[in-house]
């Protein structure tokens, strides 16, 4: 049978999801499960076309209701550092979803499986959102957008978001190459090895505003008022490209996708026939490239996927006017670097995105993945930031420009430390309880450096006498000059009788860093998911603080951007592998493990 799609010229979005959907129907959704999975890796309202159209969803959901579906789910995972429930409520999806009474979820919200791929191109396996395997049919909805690393974004394309979590950066970090001769990119045989394990039953495709030119999130929303929809995912894209004014050519992945399948455009069958007077022509990202330029500016990236593209596109967009005047300056992002290249630009290179971080040697660096511009124009301007210093066992300084801040310095008889208490400059020293391996040197510090100090009131009054001590409760807020410590809970013993142990959360210069000091897992640390924190300082050496399971799970309550791990290998008894705890908690949650030797640092 000839695949089969239909085009609607779209006057109401609604009615015409539900008239495509309805042409293109071959399956009984009697009793059947249906996942909606529609296009909202990023947060904007459906006038941006950065999201699928709240008003299409409405269609399909109640298409497959008048078909007797028993359950219909919409849902999404967003790209790393978009709140997926967040981007599901900006585009208005959620609303929709609670008026018409079906679920709107979060994909990662269901437990990761790993599906493997047999005689896979460039992957042997990817960790999907199971929700996508336990349904017992896929519509994927996505905007039809442009791309500047794929070309085009549409209906196979959208199914990377059921990736889950962290797992999603996966095709832009592959290691093996396309096979030799080959003209499509890795990530191209990376989505072509992804349709082998999940693969849409069905494309809706939500043409009603589209995006043009740095799709997938950094164009200009393309008003187009049509719907694609097929029950072959590969001729819905096809015929989608066709409207767009693109070829097949210029999407690597559908190319790919197409050649396996034996599809060409004359065996497919369009309603209506005539759909060409449709075509449009969108921006592409090549043609919108001439729109922005500044000579002072420039970009090496390397094999950057979207995000890092998408971010030096922003820093481009808001930041260009400041470099009109003065050096100029490379901006580097991806894995594949050239370092001679680099080293060549002396002072004037800046690396962006954690992919370059095995460069940070060579040139300052701006962490994050993808970026944020605002953040990329700091590090350029040596500014702002702070640099967590890793000093062994649970001992840490924090950097700034004006201040030192050190936490629990432990470095006198501390086999792990990386430096001399003679060599540290503090402004401030934070001492979480009175056991030895955490006050430290901390008074003899404070005394040379003239340090402020602060802890719980028994532990000061035994352990930090001479010293400026500024001392609080649990849930106590001290102000300071660099921000604010407030004291909070840690279960464990204080070291000094009547007194009472506590972590930190600091808040430098607009960086929040929690420092848990010595604690068991605790369902207090729910609370610290409020506080929105950039990064976790957690022990995981066991015996007299949690280990590495509970750490885990501390992540998952705590559910911060980064977490570093701590109080461990200092001696036999707290011996750990940190890239276990690493592997867990990349794998279950969100944040990012930065596993430090003694002496290592990096600026947040
Ligand atoms: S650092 Fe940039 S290029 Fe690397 S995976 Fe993240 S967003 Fe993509
Ligand atoms: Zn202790
Ligand atoms: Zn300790």
């Amino acid at each position: 049978m000839r695949p089969f799609v239909k085009v609607v010229k779209a006057e109401d979005p609604c009615s015409a999801a539900y008239e495509a959907i309805s042409a293109v129907l071959i399956h009984d959704v009697k009793g059947k499960r249906v996942l909606l999975k529609p296009n909202t890796g990023f947060e904007g309202p459906a006038k941006s076309g950065l999201c699928t159209h709240p008003e299409v969803i409405r269609g399909l959901i109640r298409f497959f209701k008048d078909q007797g579906a028993a359950e219909i789910i919409t849902g999404d995972s967003s790209v790393i550092g978009v709140n997926s429930l967040q981007a599901l409520k900006s585009a208005g999806i959620y609303e929709v979803c609670e008026q018409e009474g079906v679920k709107c979820i979060d994909l990662n919200d269901s437990a990761p499986v790993e599906m493997k791929i047999k005689n896979g191109y460039v992957v042997d396996s990817i960790l999907f959102s199971s929700i996508v395997f336990n349904v017992d049919l896929v519509v994927s909805v996505p905007v039809m957008k442009t791309h500047m690393y794929t070309g085009a974004s549409l209906g196979i394309k959208n199914m990377k978001g059921t990736m889950y979590k962290r797992e999603k950066n996966k095709l832009h970090r592959l290691t093996k190459s396309p096979p030799p001769g080959a003209q499509e990119r890795s990530l191209d045989f990376g989505i072509l090895d992804l349709t082998t394990v999940c693969y849409p039953d069905y494309v809706v495709t939500d043409g009603i505003i589209g995006m043009e030119g740095f799709g997938p999130s950094g164009g200009k929303p393309r008003p187009y008022g049509m719907i694609v929809a097929s029950s072959t995912p590969v001729a819905c894209d096809m015929i989608s490209l066709q409207l767009m004014g693109m070829s097949l050519s210029d999407v690597g992945h559908i190319k790919l996708i197409a050649q396996r399948e034996g599809l060409t455009y004359d065996r497919i069958k369009v309603d209506p026939v005539d759909y060409k007077k449709f075509c449009a022509k969108f921006i592409t990202p090549l043609e919108a490239k001439l729109e922005i330029k500044c000579d002072n500016l420039e970009f090496v990236d390397e094999s950057a996927c979207s995000g890092c593209h998408t971010a030096l596109l922003q820093f481009m967009r808001y930041h260009r006017d400041k470099f009109k005047e003065g050096d100029r300056i490379t901006l580097f992002a991806g894995k594949d670097l050239d370092e001679k290249e680099i080293m060549s630009r002396k002072d004037k290179a800046f690396l962006v995105g954690n992919c370059t971080a095995k460069y940070r040697k060579l040139a300052p660096f701006c962490k994050g993945c993808p970026p944020v511009d605002s953040e990329i124009l700091k590090v350029i301007k040596g500014l702002g930031g702070v640099i967590i210093e890793y000093l062994g066992h649970s001992a840490f300084s924090l950097k700034t420009k004006d201040y030192n801040i050190l936490i629990d310095p432990y470095l006198t008889n501390n086999p792990m430390a990386s430096d001399d208490r003679q060599n540290l400059k503090a402004t401030h020293i934070c001492v979480t309880h009175g056991h030895y391996d955490h006050v430290g040197d901390a008074v003899e510090i404070a005394q040379q450096n003239n340090s402020e100090v602060y802890s719980t009131h028994k532990v000061a009054e035994a352990l930090l006498k001479g010293t400026k001590v500024v001392t609080g409760d649990i849930g106590g807020v001290i102000k300071t000059e660099f921000g604010y410590a407030k004291l909070v809970s840690a279960i464990h013993s204080s070291g000094v009788c009547g007194g009472i142990a506590c972590g930190f959360i600091l808040d430098v210069e607009g960086v929040k860093i929690y420092h848990a000091g010595d604690t068991a897992l605790t369902m207090d640390m729910q609370l610290l998911a409020q506080e929105r924190i950039d990064v976790a300082l957690l022990p995981i050496g066991g015996i007299s603080t949690m280990g590495p399971l509970d750490a885990v799970e501390a992540v998952k309550l705590i559910r911060p951007k980064m977490v570093i791990p701590m109080h461990y290998n200092t001696t036999i008894a707290i011996r750990q592998d940190p890239h276990f705890f690493q592997r867990a908690v990349e794998r279950e949650t969100e944040a990012e493990v930065k596993v430090l030797s003694p002496g290592e640092s990096f600026r947040v």
